[in-house]
């Protein structure tokens, strides 16, 4: 079987994709939004430069957890501390959309920090990916690779 490949954003064009990831961490965070439904979940993306090692699941802190997500700020110090300490760096974030889009909300576009990081929405199987960029969320392309 060859790797599959799915559409993020309309930036896809055959054979190169800006990230690249694993079929099972794909898995693993559809999983952490099925399992999460009907709040939203959200958890980290680890890595290095474009490609995706690892999704870690964080605790959604938010006190709104049906329509809105915080990333447990542990979470995140810890992740930061072993990135400086020569681990993975923090590529961005996940979170889902238990009832769709999966796209960027008002609410998110609201509190992005227009810092660069990869966002990835969840939505039931379909996972889109994000640049929180200076004015905007713009899509990104990825391929799942085995493993
Ligand atoms: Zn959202």
């Amino acid at each position: 079987m060859s790797p599959s490949k799915e559409k993020s954003g309309p930036s896809t064009s055959s054979g190169r994709a800006d990230l690249e990831l694993s079929c099972a961490i794909a898995e693993q965070i559809r999983t952490h939004a099925r399992l999460t439904t009907p709040l939203e979940c959200c958890g980290l993306l680890l890595g290095e430069g474009t490609i995706i090692i690892e999704a870690r699941p964080a605790r959604n802190v938010h006190l709104s957890p049906q329509t809105h997500f915080e990333i447990d700020p542990q979470a995140l110090i810890d992740a930061n501390r072993a990135a400086r300490a020569g681990g993975p760096q923090v590529l961005g974030y996940y979170h889902s959309h238990p009832f769709g889009p999966a796209q960027p909300s008002a609410t998110d576009r609201a509190m992005a920090a227009r810092d660069g990081a990869i966002w990835a929405i969840v939505t039931g199987d379909q996972i889109t990916f994000w640049r929180d960029s200076e004015s905007c969320f713009t899509p990104l392309s990825y391929e799942l690779a085995k493993g």
